[in-house]
């Protein structure tokens, strides 16, 4: 079964084998077509059921190059947000120890040195948690980019297994 469409009207047709080469009108508009020859992608064809030969590279194109950068950043959204929080956070943690020390150093009546020690503690440990949440971050990224290479992999591999098997069905219709 030849399957084509019209090349006025888009209406999907079909014609046997042998109707190749021959001209015909189109039911709906009566347009006059010449059968195209047997296309040997029928069945990546008849599975999109549209019959329209448009769709074919278009389904081509969705195996092989669907993990193109366009359609990512939609992919683990939650992560990507966590990632963002914790930069966030990272930066407000770091814009409040200057606060907290103009605070300490105006604000209490504690000795200087007292002061100084307390202001030195608010350094380390304000530190110590951006390192924490930017270490976590990256490590969230990390994962990220393992499971975008990793699904990147399957992908192709799929694509590929795909394109195979064409190719087999192919040989068997000659
Ligand atoms: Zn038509």
């Amino acid at each position: 079964m030849i399957r084509f469409s019209c090349s006025a009207c888009r209406k999907p047709l079909e014609a046997e084998d042998r109707g190749a080469g021959r001209t015909v009108a189109c039911p709906k508009c009566g347009q006059q077509l010449l059968v195209p020859p047997p296309i040997r992608k029928e069945t990546a064809f008849s599975e999109t059921d549209g019959g329209d030969l448009s769709e074919i590279p278009q389904k081509t194109r969705s195996l092989g190059r669907g993990s193109s950068r366009h359609d990512k950043p939609s992919k683990y959204p939650v992560a990507r947000i966590l990632i963002t929080l914790q930069r966030v956070a990272a930066i407000v943690i770091a814009a409040l120890w200057p606060i907290e020390t103009i605070y300490i150093a105006v604000g209490t009546d504690s000795k200087p040195i007292e002061k100084i020690a307390v202001i030195f503690g608010l350094l380390v440990g304000h530190f110590l948690i951006i390192l924490w949440i930017l270490f976590l971050s990256e490590l969230l990224q990390a994962f990220l980019d393992i499971a975008k290479n990793t699904q990147e992999t399957a992908e192709s591999i799929i694509a590929l297994a795909s394109r195979r098997r064409e190719m087999a069905e192919e040989e068997q219709d000659d």
